[in-house]
């Protein structure tokens, strides 16, 4: 069944995310993908085919502002680079579009605070991409610390990574992506452990571990770092983008615990707690279940998980630190 109100959305910015969203957005109910934002002009009618959509919702980079004028579109999806998300967000609320923005939200805190800025006095929603709040085994996490289940929070280990390809890729590119590993994967880590405490952290002491300068010259590739909470409780991290097999959230209570492992790709989800074996729905993409409990908040007003523009500046305030931290040899920073 297809419900009454939807939300329509094109996604800017058409690369191997998009394509992953629009993949997931077939099976959604109350969200539906309408068109893009490309510089790429192959990819109207290559996109247009393949996912059944109409030319006239297609626009390009020059043109973004006639979105304005579409009254089939309700709100952006950007997923483009890192560096382009604030340009593209403030453009976005011009048009009293509502606007959903993949992580990190930015580069900066400076920019975070200036598109939740943007966002309120255009009176849209701005929505970050934080697919696993909407994901049954991350719910189901947050539930059981929430309820109690785990007791009083006493450790969390958390790690998140990958071996990156691609030597010329934009995500290896200062100016395009803002910073390597911890931006990209790590920010994960940052946001489970702070949705594993439920609390905020007051402290970071980070340091990275550089194997190949070459490749990552530009960019951080390996941090481990410590987030301290104003419980006591210290999260143990660390990010990589030079090896596979690394992802984990490890969140002890005195009664309990809960590990997700895969935690944050794309699953399918595993995880065990002190019960036993979780088992929960892994038939959805992430983004299906993203998608539409992102439109149920908008258009039903349903209760927003922790997905807002707010929840993204709290883990660039993380990032920004932990940069500092490296910085200054590994000092621990507020
Ligand atoms: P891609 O490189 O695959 O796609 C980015 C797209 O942006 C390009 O295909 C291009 O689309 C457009 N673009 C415009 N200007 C540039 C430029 N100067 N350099 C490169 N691309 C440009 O990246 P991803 O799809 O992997 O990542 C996009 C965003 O999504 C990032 O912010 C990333 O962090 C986030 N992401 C989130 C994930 C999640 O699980 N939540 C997973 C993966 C990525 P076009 O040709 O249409 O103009």
């Amino acid at each position: 069944p297809v419900a009454d109100k939807q939300l329509r959305v094109v996604l800017v910015g058409l690369g191997s995310y998009a394509e992953r969203v629009a993949t997931a957005m077939k099976d959604c109910k109350i969200a539906k993908l309408v068109g893009g934002v490309t510089g790429t002009p192959e990819k109207v009618g290559k996109w247009s085919d393949k996912f059944g959509l109409d030319k006239a919702n297609f626009y390009d980079y020059k043109d973004f502002e006639k979105i304005k004028d579409n009254p089939n579109i309700d709100a952006v999806y950007i997923t483009l680079p890192n560096s382009m998300h604030h340009e593209y967000t403030l453009r976005a609320a011009k048009m009293g579009k509502h606007v959903i923005c993949e992580k990190p939200m930015s580069v900066s805190v400076k920019q975070a605070q200036e598109m939740i800025a943007a966002c309120k006095k255009a009176n849209v929603k701005l929505y970050i991409g934080y697919r696993l709040h909407f994901e049954p085994y991350t719910r189901e996490l947050i539930r059981m610390r929430e309820s109690g289940e785990l007791g009083k929070i006493m450790h969390v280990n958390t790690y998140d990574g990958f071996k990156s390809g691609n030597p010329n890729q934009w995500r290896l590119k200062k100016a395009l992506a803002g910073g390597g590993a911890l931006m990209d994967v790590g920010i994960y880590c940052i946001n489970g452990a702070r949705y594993a405490t439920g609390e905020e952290p007051i402290w970071v002491s980070a340091e990275e571990a550089k194997t190949d300068p070459v490749k990552f010259k530009e960019v951080d590739e390996t941090v481990t770092w410590q987030m301290g909470f104003p419980s006591g409780v210290i999260a143990s991290c660390s990010t990589t983008y030079n090896f596979n097999n690394f992802e984990r959230l490890y969140v002890i209570g005195e009664k309990g615990f809960v590990e997700l492992g895969p935690a944050f790709g794309y699953g399918p989800m595993k995880g065990r707690t002190h019960k036993g074996e979780m088992s929960w729905d892994t038939t959805k993409m992430h983004q299906t279940w993203q998608m539409d409990g992102m439109a149920d908040c908008i258009l039903n007003g349903k209760p927003e998980p922790n997905i807002s523009g707010e929840e993204g500046l709290k883990d660039m305030k993380v990032i920004e630190a932990i940069y500092k931290s490296i910085a200054a040899g590994g000092k621990k920073v507020p």
